[in-house]
């Protein structure tokens, strides 16, 4: 059985006696929220961005450009050293190096640019769309991209903050195993290693601690970086923007996963699966399991779905099916898939929708943030009932 990072949280670092089932098994459809009709220009983001949606919406109603305006969203979490999904102080890959994806889509111009694992350079979003501008590419990735941003004058940097570097560290000295199987295998129960509730589980803990303080974590970041170094965590921003012209563009930028292999790309900077715009139609974008979302196309399967006549919201949740159908349906397997899109149609109609209603134990659900001239965060409208759980998962004994 499966235990959540709430029941981690709470059993083996707080030391409660007992361990709960996930509340992630039930599948219903959740009232209908994070939905409706905007009023125009809008400016629609995941939740990170909220606190940024003000300075964009006032360049967007001023005329500005409306990538201008989504890039300049992305931009704050990205200058965001405590923001540890994002551009600067995002985790590292697991030989400690930032990595960062982006990828960007002007409307007007039908024009897009992208970079992957690019190292050095926080602005990821703006080094995408510096390719969008100066080159005859659409994506540059890794030491081609960093050459490239270079030339164009932007700075190199230590993206690394002391905090990740060890959160990084306590990773490396007890974690460093990501080969093997993957959700998608059949052989995926091989990653049960864990089991709670045994003397080799409360060995494992007393050692993370011991190191965690060896390290120089502080007391209290140590359980965070704990649970860090056992579930990685992710993190993204899109952000898409449109004007009361009918214009529109998407970008979408993170740091992808903590730990992960140096060189993985996720869907951030896959135009068709981080992001879509297209000018006749509307822009979509993505957060969370990078790897079922390249699978599906989704923001362009999104994107399709609208030109065939559906609303964001039937267009979201078709997608999302069809990663439920990558895996026939299995909640067992599918409780580890998280994701979420940001739907903006043509119109003003939008939607967020995502496959559970909110991830691991954090308390607040899945959410868009909007700006429309009300700035607001809605629910967004989830397939299943319940959280997905970070993987991999712990089972018990
Ligand atoms: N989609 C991102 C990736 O796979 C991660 C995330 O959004 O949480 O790199």
């Amino acid at each position: 059985m499966a235990i959540s990072r709430r029941d981690f949280v709470h059993s083996a670092l707080l030391g409660a006696a007992s361990l709960s089932v996930p509340g992630s098994a039930k599948a219903d459809t959740a009232p209908a929220r994070g939905s409706g009709k905007a009023k125009l220009p809008v400016i629609i983001s995941a939740a990170n961005g909220f606190k940024y949606l003000d300075e964009a919406y006032t360049l967007l109603s001023g005329g500005g450009d409306t990538l201008d305006a989504a890039l300049k969203v992305v931009q704050g979490p990205e200058d965001d050293p405590n923001d540890e999904s994002v551009g600067l102080g995002g985790h590292p890959n697991e030989e400690g190096v930032v990595e960062l994806d982006a990828c960007c889509m002007h409307g007007p111009t039908r024009t897009a640019g992208s970079v992957g694992a690019v190292r050095n350079i926080k602005n990821a979003s703006l080094l995408a769309n510096t390719v969008r501008l100066h080159t005859g590419h659409v994506m540059l990735v890794g030491e081609g991209a960093e050459k490239f941003a270079v030339a164009q004058g932007f700075p190199r940097e230590n993206l690394l903050t002391d905090k990740s570097r060890k959160e990084w560290l306590l990773w490396k000295e007890t974690h460093s195993d990501w080969w093997g199987a993957s959700l998608s295998s059949p052989d995926w129960r091989t990653r049960l290693r864990v089991h709670a509730h045994t003397d080799e589980w409360q060995e494992r803990m007393d050692r993370m601690k011991t190191i965690a303080v060896a390290i120089g974590i502080p007391r209290e970041e140590q359980m965070d970086a704990i649970r860090s170094v056992i579930f990685p965590p992710t993190g993204t921003i899109h952000c898409s923007a449109l004007n009361a012209k009918g214009e529109m563009s998407g970008c979408t930028t993170t740091s992808g996963l903590a730990w992960k292999i140096p060189g993985r790309v996720g869907d951030s900077p896959i135009i068709s699966a981080g992001c879509y715009t297209d000018q006749d139609v509307g822009s979509a974008g993505a957060t969370g399991s990078g790897e079922e979302n390249i699978k599906v196309a989704g923001a362009h399967t999104i994107i399709e779905n609208m030109r065939r006549g559906m609303s964001p919201l039937d267009a979201g949740m078709d997608t999302l099916q069809r990663i439920v159908h990558n895996y026939n349906g299995d909640k067992e397997r599918l409780q580890y898939v998280d994701m979420v899109y940001y739907i903006l149609k043509k119109d003003g109609a939008y939607a967020a929708v995502s496959l559970w209603e909110g991830y691991g134990d954090d308390t607040s659900p899945h959410r868009i943030a909007i700006h429309d001239g009300t700035k607001r965060l809605e629910t967004a409208v989830s397939m299943f009932r319940g959280v997905s759980q970070a993987w991999p998962p712990l089972f018990k004994s």
